[in-house]
This record gives structure tokens, sequence and C-alpha cells, in this order.
């Protein structure tokens, strides 16, 4: 049974891995929901923004139009990243030179070094963004040597919501803070990603990016998303054919809705139609912009640029709205401006019970495997104490042997008990207690009834079964 179970699961997973590819982002529909909550208050707030954003335009129109808009104190927009993978061993578990790639990739986006293939027609609009420069940071909130990754093992990592952001999150104000999961959902789809506008009303704990892991070292997730996080809109957003949906001037209009197209489907590869307009609200006319990165079109010509406006409107989100996050004493106490130094790795496990479960809670004489997943820094030795465990201790030193799961461990007596690891690396060594980690009950719990009415599926899924069942409590072991 255990076994159809798991085949069951990884097929499921395979076949949401496999059309993860084509998702698109869910940002419209999660600031929807924000607006829902308090939609005087997101108006106000989106007004002022938007008005903010005329002033700003009409100051600087000959500057933009003639792409020479500079950032007026420093060279650079650098933005401090930290990404937060949040994984159960999946895809989704993305490697750090898959991030440092992805990071490359972010930059390449936005210097407009993807640009190649724009039709003559826009290729006068193609902005360089080099000014905006994604960073992993180097120094934690606490000032601690990192690499700007962290991991979390967590099952949340399927149908992610805001509530992971929960789990881990960095200061907002001070770090542009990305969620890396299995699967996303905004407002109950299933989506690529989405982000958190610059304006709103929404708490700054879930300020940031959200997207599926596979989707963001793949393709333009990323920068899409974190257009959206600078301020962008998609130029097909507003009534249908708005001239000025997304704020935009230098955009054409372009015709999409989510009610007939739902929003996690595309518009295709239109690359190989030139001409396809679907609006004709503009003079001159011309075509739909598929190369511009916030639009929907698929295709290799598409989603490669942001133009002359969409740069201002970025520049004007991020000196008005987020300019705490390249402020000089930022990029100093964020680490961004340092050379690369190794950090000490920080200890990190996950656990599987019997082979089916993650809970931490067991009934006597059953058995854990551990499996560390520490982060930060080259892990070359890990060193285990199991309190009340058999055996109680356990050290690798091999990188198959880092890489694969403890020799199961068993408790006999009920009782809460620690468990520590210590990682060694070149630079140093770190070691952590999780008290209480592991809870053994009798080998036959009692508990109360109504307990666990709502997860009863979720505790027959991981191997619980009845033993008994009274007007008061059910009598439950694992086995
Ligand atoms: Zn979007």
């Amino acid at each position: 049974m255990k076994n159809i179970i798991f085949t069951l699961s990884a097929l499921i997973l395979f076949c949401f891995g496999a059309n993860a590819q084509n998702l698109k982002c869910g940002t419209t529909q999660y600031n929807q929901l924000l607006r829902d909550q308090n939609p005087d208050l997101y108006l106000q707030q989106r007004n002022q923004f938007e008005q903010g954003w005329a002033q700003y335009r009409e100051i600087h129109k000959d500057e933009i139009k003639t792409n020479i808009l500079k950032k007026s104190a420093q060279p650079k927009y650098i933005i401090p990243v930290v990404i937060h993978v949040m994984h159960n061993y999946g895809s989704e578990n993305i490697s750090d030179a898959q991030i440092q790639a992805t990071i490359t990739l972010m930059n390449d986006f936005y210097k407009g070094n993807k640009a190649k293939n724009v039709r003559p027609v826009f290729q006068h609009l193609i902005a360089d963004c080099s000014e905006i420069e994604f960073r992993l940071a180097k120094k934690d909130p606490e000032g601690n040597c990192t690499t700007g990754i962290t991991r979390t093992q967590t099952e949340q990592t399927v149908n992610a919501t805001n509530e992971i952001k929960k789990l881990i999150c960095w200061d907002t104000k001070r770090y542009l803070n990305f969620w890396v999961t299995e699967s996303v959902l905004s407002n109950g789809k299933a989506v690529g990603g989405y982000a958190q506008l610059p304006f709103g009303f929404s708490p700054a704990n879930t300020d940031g990016i959200i997207l599926v892991g596979s989707q963001f070292i793949a393709d333009n997730t990323g920068a899409h998303e974190a257009g959206h996080w600078f301020g962008l809109s998609h130029p097909f957003e507003g009534d249908s054919c708005d001239i000025n949906g997304d704020n935009i001037f230098d955009t054409p209009p372009t015709y999409f809705t989510y009610s007939k197209n739902q929003v996690n489907s595309g518009r295709g590869d239109s690359c190989s139609h030139p001409l396809t307009n679907t609006c004709s609200t503009d003079n001159p006319d011309l075509p739909d912009m598929m190369e511009n990165i916030m639009d929907y079109f698929g295709g290799s010509c598409s989603s490669v640029m942001f133009t002359l406006e969409q740069r201002a409107r970025m520049f004007y989100s991020l000196e008005n709205y987020r300019s705490q996050l390249w402020a000089a004493d930022n990029l100093v106490n964020t680490g961004v401006l340092d050379a690369t130094t190794p950090c000490t790795p920080i200890p990190s496990f996950g656990i599987t019970l019997n082979n089916v479960s993650t809970s931490t809670t067991t009934c006597a004489n059953n058995s854990y495997t551990f499996r560390q997943t520490s982060y930060n820094g080259t892990v070359t030795s890990a060193e285990w104490t199991f309190d009340g465990g058999t055996p109680n201790t356990y050290s690798a030193a091999t990188s198959s042997a880092l890489n694969s799961p403890t020799p199961a461990i068993t408790y006999a007596n009920p009782g809460s008990y620690d468990v520590k690891l210590k990682v060694t690396g070149p630079s140093g060594s770190r070691d952590t207690v999780y008290k209480n980690y592991i809870t053994i009950l009798p080998s036959t719990a009692t508990l109360p009834k109504n307990a666990y009415n709502a997860n009863w599926d979720n505790y027959q899924a991981n191997g619980w079964y009845f033993e008994n069942e009274n007007p008061t409590t059910k009598i439950l072991c694992q086995i």
C-alpha cells in the first residue's frame, strides 16, 4: 500500500511539473484579492502612485524619449536579493549554481541583452535597464555571511500561497525576497508566480515574489515578476484595448482577458505571425508588442524587452517606493558591494518516518531517517546526536554519505528528544540543537476524539490507523 501511495504521489508531481512551464502570472489576481479586502484604500494608494508617475513622466518626457534618462544619485539601483528555496526535495529544490545563473539571466533581461530578435518597428523602444542590478545578498539580517540563499524543507511547497512566507522572510525593506516553490496558487488558481506591487496596504512581511522553481530557472518569470514588483502592469490591463491600460504610452494596446483565456494559458507562439494585432485603438496602429517581457506571448521573439517608458516607471518606483533597498547604507549592510567569501554552512535537515511521513511525532519503536540539507557553504562533515535514539550518534564525511539519509534511528521509549547536528566546512563549523524535536508516544496513543477530525485523511495517508474509538477518544498508532 505504501508503494502505491508513493507511486501515485510521484505521478501527480511529475504531471504537475510537466505543465509548470506554461503557467502564467498571478499578480493581477493577487492584487484583485488585496483590492477586494479594502477597495477604497487600495484605490487611493493606486491613484497616488499613478498621479506621481504621471508627473514624473511629464518632467522627464524628453529624457525618456531620447533614452537618456539617468539615475541621479548613484550609478546603479543595486537590489539586494535573497532566495528562499521552500522545498520538499523535488524539482523546486534548485541548486545554488542554478540560482546564480538565474540572477545573471534576470540581469541580462534588464540590460536588454535578450532583445536581438525584436522587430524593427519596436527596436527604437528597447530599454537598457542596466542601472537596475539584482545581486544576491552577502550578509543576512544579523550581519552574518550568507550566500543569499536559504533552504527550508516544507510540504507547503505544493500549492504555495502567502502562508509559506511566514516560515521565513527577511526584512522586505532591505531585501527583495523570492520564495521558490514546487507550485503556486494565486486566488485559488495555479500560476507560475506572483509579485506584490510597490504600492498598496498589504503587509510588509509578504512583500516580494513567489514563483515556481522549475519556471524561475528556465525563462523570464523572474524578470517579469520583478517588473511587477517595480510597479509595471501587463500591457493588456484595463478595459478591452485600453490605449493606456498599463499607464505606459509606448506599449501598444493588446487584447487579452482572463475570463476567456484563464490565468494559466498564454497566447501561444505568435512570433511566426509577426502582424498579430489584437487592437486598433492606437494611432498609428501598431502590431502587438509580443517582445514585451510584461506580456504573455510565447515563441522565440517574445518576452525579451522593456520599453523606455517601462524603464522610467521602474525608476520612478525605485526613487519613491523602494528607495531604502538601494540606499548606500543598505548596500553596505547587505554586503552586496563586498567580494564573495566562503560562508560557514548552516545546519538543516529533513526527516522521514517509516519511509512515508515527515511527522515529528510517532509511537515507540518506530524509526526515523534524517537527511542533512545544510546550506550557505560547503559541508565536509556532519555529526549527529540523537538523544533517546538507537544508534544515538552518526557521522558522515564523504560526499555520498553527506547526500544520503542516515541509517534508521529507532526510538524505544516515550518522551521528547533533542536532535543535534554539527556541520563543518572549510570556513568553520556550526551546530544547532533542535530541542524536543522528536516526540515519542506510547506504542498505542490515546488522542481526544475531536482533535484530529479535520485532518484524519492526512493521518491515514501518513500511516496512522485506528486501534479503537469511543465517544471521547481515538486510539491511534502509527505503523
Ligand atoms: Zn504578470
